[in-house]
């Protein structure tokens, strides 16, 4: 056993799993994240899409503290009001008539993985379990997750893949229509604004498409809005910006405001065979965490909350194409929705990245060489604005970098 700093890296005790940046967290309060040797930032990551109303957001703590002195955990064997209230919000407010709560969205993703074959199963066809996945997709990091999402980088030094997840580039229509005509082919699952896999917007062609295949073949079609829903893009559910709905959705991110929640939501018939026995989580669904959802989820579904993102995310766009147009050199394309924003940078994004945070700005990362701003949905415009003079800054940096190294 050795001691160490928390920032020593090789000497900790935690398992080396992530490349953690050099900056020890102190308190956060909304847009700002302080550090413990006194560096404020300007937080566009916020827990990675996660904490919608920024940090330590009063009616979170206030919520947080009240049912703290009331009850905390008792696993689901007993009935939990608060519980069924937040399904009941999230229902009244989407395509749903069923939700099961989960601690993450991994869980959300492994909930709607078993559901798509019991659905099968019980209509007497066991044999339907492929799950049609796409290039670029990030489902999560439990072992069906990483399966279903396909990136090899998850996968390799994990033993064999699991049977029955078919991943297509979305850009190959005839192979998707092939694997979904297949006998055992169960679900399709995407997500309608790509997230870690470079914030592609899905349009309602595409996603109408991915519909059509899936009445005409007795597939269920869920969306995976972990990162784009719960009001990241404009609308509660990204979907809802088109006229296609899915069976099943996954939510989890902004869902608890920065608490551990993740959701799958279902239709009545998708979910009929998820019956007693079937399925089930310890902590999903806790009393604590659903006081914090309701929380969360009541704000961030006002109908004012979402014009707030359209007003933010509409400037932030319309001055990101300014700084595009100024450094053709850094900026090679602005993408996602709403306050999901992804650039794909020219110089290494990694690099863009620490040149912002030594600027004062955290900018999450993405595959594709973007970088991607994940704001607090609360975001003012005069803190959109501030956040954008340190992006002018980091990419004068980063042009300067560029200068420096040898063609
Ligand atoms: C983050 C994310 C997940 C995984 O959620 P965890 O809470 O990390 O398990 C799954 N899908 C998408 C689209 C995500 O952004």
């Amino acid at each position: 056993m050795t001691t160490s700093q928390p920032s020593d890296q090789a000497q900790s005790h935690l398992f080396g799993v992530y490349n953690r940046a050099p900056l020890e967290v102190e308190r956060g309060e909304g847009v700002r994240l302080h550090a413990r040797d006194g560096r404020v930032f300007v937080d566009l990551v916020q827990g990675i899409a996660t904490n919608g109303l920024g940090h330590c957001h009063p009616k979170l703590i206030k919520a947080v503290k009240a049912q703290a002195e009331k009850v905390w955990h008792v696993s689901n064997i007993y009935r939990i009001p608060e519980q069924e209230e937040l399904a009941n919000r999230l229902c009244a407010d989407s395509f749903a008539d069923k939700v099961f709560f989960t601690n993450s969205g991994t869980e959300a993703i492994e909930c709607a993985l078993k559901l798509a074959r019991k659905f099968h199963a019980d209509k007497g066809q066991p044999e339907r379990i492929d799950v049609i996945t796409f290039e670029g997709a990030f489902h999560g990091r439990s072992y069906a997750a990483v399966n279903a999402g396909g990136n090899d980088a998850y996968l390799t030094g994990f033993g064999p893949k699991l049977p029955g997840y078919v991943h297509l580039s979305l850009d190959d229509p005839e192979a998707i229509k092939a694997a979904a005509a297949a006998p055992t082919a169960a679900a399709i699952l995407v997500e309608p604004v790509q997230g870690e896999g470079g914030a592609r917007a899905l349009s309602e062609t595409e996603l109408q498409f991915l519909r059509n295949l899936c009445d005409q073949n007795g597939l269920l079609l869920m969306f995976d809005e972990i990162q784009c829903g719960v009001g990241r893009t404009g609308k509660l559910w990204a979907y809802q910006w088109t006229g296609v709905q899915p069976d099943v959705l996954t939510t989890a991110k902004a869902l608890g405001g920065g608490f551990p929640i993740g959701a799958c939501l279902a239709t009545e018939a998708a979910s009929a065979g998820m019956i007693p026995g079937t399925h089930g989580s310890t902590f999903g669904g806790n009393p604590l965490a659903m006081a914090v959802g309701l929380a969360a989820y009541g704000e961030l579904s006002k109908s004012e909350a979402l014009d707030h993102v359209n007003e933010v995310s509409g400037f932030l766009r319309q001055q990101l194409q300014g700084l595009k147009a100024a450094f053709p050199d850094i900026i090679e394309d602005i993408r996602g929705k709403g306050l999901l924003v992804g650039i794909k940078v020219i110089p290494n994004n990694r690099e863009v990245m620490t040149l912002a945070r030594d600027n004062g700005l955290l900018i999450a990362g993405g595959s594709d060489n973007c970088v991607r701003l994940l704001p607090p949905l609360n975001l003012s415009i005069d803190e959109a604005r501030e956040a954008l003079g340190l992006l002018e800054k980091t990419f004068i940096a980063a042009r300067e970098a560029a200068k420096k190294e040898p063609a």
